[in-house]
């Protein structure tokens, strides 16, 4: 299928016609798919009128709203690579975003217009601020829904010219543009869809934002392509959340690891009617199979599914099919999606490949590995090879029945005394302990000079009497003397983006 991405995701739209596309899960506004189609053609059309050509780069900053679809789908029809900004940028972020990225258009809400407006002074550049909602002194979307321009007639490109443009979490480093062609994005819905598909009836609640790629993709693109209904949250609070699963009976649930952690915990879920639930999928980062179990028990559903993937592969992988929940073996990511390629190499030796069950970093090849990052061929070279394989910087192995596990990644390893010790499998079982509300390793070097495992605990709020000691004991007794926690250090929160990530050098500046 070489379309372009709002045909690859719409396709279908006027047959879904009159059933709800997206819903405010606040105020419940509701989008049909025949609006949805007809609202994001006739803005296409406005957006051409305004001077928007194809090779644009159009920068959609927004919370998840029942508009942000239509404007992104409006962007692209019109020729536009649209660049998503994180909500709470502020505007020195927003603006290296904009200059990086050469964004000639921005496409706000108002509440946030004043970010918008420091950042494009910051940046200049920047042709005009339209408002989805409506703001004085700027044109909104919905005056451009009254448009009577004629459809842009653009030649779109799928397998070259570069619909989205995300930048990475910056988890590891600064966020790089990752340039996603047509092609690469819609391909990977293809792909993913056997092992996720939704159809109409289905309610999927968008709670992690549609401007990461996660969101992106298993929130707006998989359900509005197959007729299923997106019921929008603007940012998480458990208790909305919660409401919004009950009230608009919602069946479906991607989200990420500190989500599955308040579901398996908190108290609140147990005052709420979850039961229209069918199953709960989490990715973005290591989610331990106890937490799933504890969630999934809880919640009376099959364990929880895990998906693994990356901006830069558009972005998926590896899924946890539906329909094998059941059976595939806990803590797993999932297994290799049609059409794509893997291997496990040896962190020494990058040319060695590892066999089952031994742990290496996982290298990807397939057509959606991205075009590159924008701007930085250096960076593009250091991560896909010439043979074409993305060296994805995380470590796993793969079992028997070609099942992945996902260790950590390889930067976050902690190297003891010539021993590597996984972050992510001390975390969870610090979250196994009932006083400890939430937890995060890091490595430090102590005074001989030896990397060791740090944890950042927040305590229970009843239980503030936890001691480091007790902290620390109770790791000894459950792990091989290498991995045992050396420091502990309490906190009140631990910091994450919004995709769910421990925001680990933050960490490191909070001693
Ligand atoms: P940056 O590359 O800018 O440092 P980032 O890698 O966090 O940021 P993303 O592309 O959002 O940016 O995240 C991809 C990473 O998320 C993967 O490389 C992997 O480390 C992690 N990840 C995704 N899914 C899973 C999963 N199911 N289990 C463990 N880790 C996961
Ligand atoms: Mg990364």
């Amino acid at each position: 299928v070489e379309l372009p991405i709002h045909e690859a995701v719409l396709g279908r739209a006027a047959e879904f016609g009159e059933l709800p596309a997206l819903i405010d899960g606040t105020d419940g506004t509701t989008l049909t798919y025949e609006q949805l189609d007809r609202f994001h053609r006739r803005i296409a059309a406005a957006l051409a009128e305004t001077g928007v050509r194809k090779g644009d780069v159009l920068a959609l900053h927004s919370p998840n709203t029942v508009a942000f679809p239509t404007a992104f789908y409006a962007a692209t029809r019109a020729g536009a690579s649209v660049t998503t900004v994180h909500p709470l940028a502020t505007p020195e972020e927003f603006a290296k975003q904009l200059k990086d990225s050469a964004a000639r258009w921005i496409v706000t809400v108002s509440p946030l217009l004043e970010t918008a407006r420091r950042a494009a002074e910051l940046a200049g550049g920047v042709q005009e601020i339209l408002v989805c909602d409506s703001a004085p002194g700027h044109r909104s979307l919905i005056d451009m829904l009254a448009s009577a321009a004629p459809e842009p007639q653009v030649d779109i490109d799928p397998v070259t010219d570069v619909a989205a443009l995300p930048y990475s979490s910056g988890t590891t480093g600064v966020p790089k543009g990752v340039m996603l062609t047509h092609r690469q994005i819609a391909t990977n819905l293809a792909q993913l869809e056997p092992a996720i598909s939704a159809g109409p009836g289905d309610r999927i609640l968008a709670v992690l934002p549609f401007f990461h790629i996660y969101g992106l993709t298993a929130l707006m693109n998989a359900p509005l392509r197959v007729g299923a209904t997106v019921v929008v949250l603007p940012r998480f609070d458990l208790e909305t959340f919660l409401a919004a699963i009950q009230n608009h009976r919602i069946t479906g649930l991607y989200v990420a690891p500190p989500i599955v952690l308040a579901l398996a915990k908190h108290p609140l879920v147990a005052q709420y009617d979850l039961s229209s639930l069918k199953y709960v999928i989490s990715a973005a980062a290591p989610l331990d199979a106890n937490l799933a179990a504890a969630c999934s028990q809880r919640l009376g559903l099959p364990p929880v599914g895990q998906a693994y993937g990356m901006t830069e592969l558009s972005p998926g992988t590896h899924v946890v099919p539906l329909t094998a929940m059941n059976d595939a073996p806990a803590g797993t990511v999932g297994r290799l999606i049609a059409g794509t390629e893997m291997r496990i190499v040896s962190l020494d030796d990058p040319d060695k490949d590892l066999g089952t069950g031994e742990s290496g970093e996982i290298l990807i090849r397939g057509p959606q590995v991205m075009k590159g990052y924008l701007g930085r061929p250096d960076a593009t070279a250091a991560m896909i090879d010439t043979d074409g394989w993305l060296h994805t910087g995380d470590v796993g192995h793969v079992d028997e029945g070609g099942w992945l596990f996902v260790v950590d990644r390889v930067k976050e390893l902690i190297k003891y005394k010539g021993f590597q010790v996984a972050p992510a499998e001390l975390e969870a079982l610090l979250l196994t302990h009932p006083a400890i509300a939430d937890a995060a390793v890091i490595g430090v070097h102590n005074d001989e000079g030896n990397e060791v495992p740090r944890a950042y605990v927040v305590r229970q709020p009843t239980a503030a009497d936890l001691s480091e000691g007790e902290v620390m004991m109770y790791v000894a007794e459950r792990v091989a003397p290498y991995k045992r926690i050396r420091q502990v250090t309490f906190i009140d929160g631990v910091p994450r983006a919004a995709s769910g990530k421990i925001l680990r050098r933050e960490l490191r500046e909070h001693t």
